[in-house]
């Protein structure tokens, strides 16, 4: 691995300060590092548009960032905060029992115990074409993607161009089913973007996955309180059952009337550059009887799906997870 700077970051306005100070180099915040140093900066994941980090500024050192606090109007998560902790905490548990079963659902035990929320979110893609040294593909800045003529197994089936990265976060896909926002720190000023607006696909910017730009960063998740009844379930389907990224998850969160669906959000990943909202499939439950109606909504998701040469086994997947979740969550009480 190439050498780099660390800095230990003491507050936000520290941070941001490193960020302007190293701002003619390349320079990058860090949490537990487990994808930064332990992947990308290791594995060489570099090219034209994707320069090798010369600075990292760390976020764990920040005392504020690395705490959680639930109150009245929701939660407030510290960026820096380890899943693990998330995972632990009792307020958490018991509002938002979907983004716990996201979090226990990342890695391993080991990397949930120094992986961060803010790392999760900010991860960069799983291809294994970005991550291989020798393949110079779109999102490194070159101009070919060799998931379109190469083995596509694990790729989108929605929303690809360019690029067909699946975005990696479980915990994303949790946080926008639960309407959360993201704080944002940095060189020019702090501002609050929902999780509706916050991720970006290759259409938008083949290089990044969402809206930061250099010198920002996450300072906090907040999440609003659910509305009183409110629904969540999660479930994921791997390969490798020990630990592993997710062929398809899906993250629901909804209220009813009667028996009725009143009104809520369905979160697919593993199928999109972005975690999916399917919406389409949220039009399809609006008003109607859940349990008469989920299986004949559900396969609306393949009105929007558009496979690649080895993928059309996800859209089956998304089918029947999406079913299996919205019952999940209608068993809850
Ligand atoms: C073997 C293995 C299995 C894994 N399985 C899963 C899985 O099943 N599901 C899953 O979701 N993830 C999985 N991951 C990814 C892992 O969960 C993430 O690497 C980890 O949660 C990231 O946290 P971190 O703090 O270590 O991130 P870091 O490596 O510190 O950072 C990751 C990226 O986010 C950026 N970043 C960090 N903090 C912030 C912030 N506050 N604001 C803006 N940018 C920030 C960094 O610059 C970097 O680009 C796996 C990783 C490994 C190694
Ligand atoms: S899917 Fe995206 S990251 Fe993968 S090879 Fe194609 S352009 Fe590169």
């Amino acid at each position: 691995m190439r050498a780099f700077e660390l800095y230990d970051a003491a507050s936000v306005a520290d941070a941001v300060n490193l960020l302007k100070q190293n701002s003619d180099r390349t320079v990058k915040v860090v949490g537990g590092g487990s994808d930064l140093i332990g992947g990308i900066m290791k594995d060489w994941v570099h090219g034209n548009g994707l320069k090798f980090p010369d600075v990292l500024v760390d976020l764990t050192t920040i005392k504020d960032l690395t705490t959680i606090s639930a109150g009245g109007d929701g939660a407030t998560v510290g960026a820096a905060v380890t899943l693990s902790d998330v995972i632990d905490h009792k307020d958490l548990q018991a509002k938002f029992p979907l983004l716990v079963a996201a979090a226990q659902s990342v890695a391993s035990p080991l990397i949930r115990n120094f992986g961060t929320l803010g790392g999760n979110v900010n991860q960069r893609p799983r291809c294994w074409f970005f991550r291989g040294e020798d393949f110079n593909c779109y999102k490194k800045g070159g101009d070919f993607c060799y998931a379109v003529t190469g083995d596509n197994r694990y790729h989108a089936i929605i929303g690809g161009e360019l690029c067909y990265i699946v975005h990696p976060s479980d915990t994303a896909t949790a946080l926008l089913a639960l309407n959360a926002s993201a704080k944002i720190a940095g060189v020019n000023g702090d501002k609050t973007v929902k999780f509706d607006d916050y991720f970006i696909g290759p259409r938008q910017d083949v290089l990044r996955e969402n809206v930061l730009t250099a010198g920002e960063f996450v300072t906090h998740v907040t999440i609003p309180n659910p509305a009183s009844g409110t629904k969540q379930a999660w479930n994921k389907l791997k390969d490798r059952q020990v630990y592993d990224f997710a062929l398809t998850s899906v993250a629901v969160s909804f209220t009813m009337s009667g028996n009725n669906w009143n009104d809520g959000r369905i979160v697919i990943g593993g199928v999109s550059p972005v975690p999916y909202r399917a919406k389409v499939v949220e039009d399809a439950l609006k008003g109607k009887d859940i349990k008469a109606t989920i299986k004949q909504a559900a396969a609306q998701i393949r009105t929007v799906a558009r496979p690649m040469s080895l993928n059309a086994y996800k859209v089956d997947l998304a089918a029947g997870l999406i079913e299996r979740t919205v019952l999940d969550a209608l068993a809850t009480n």
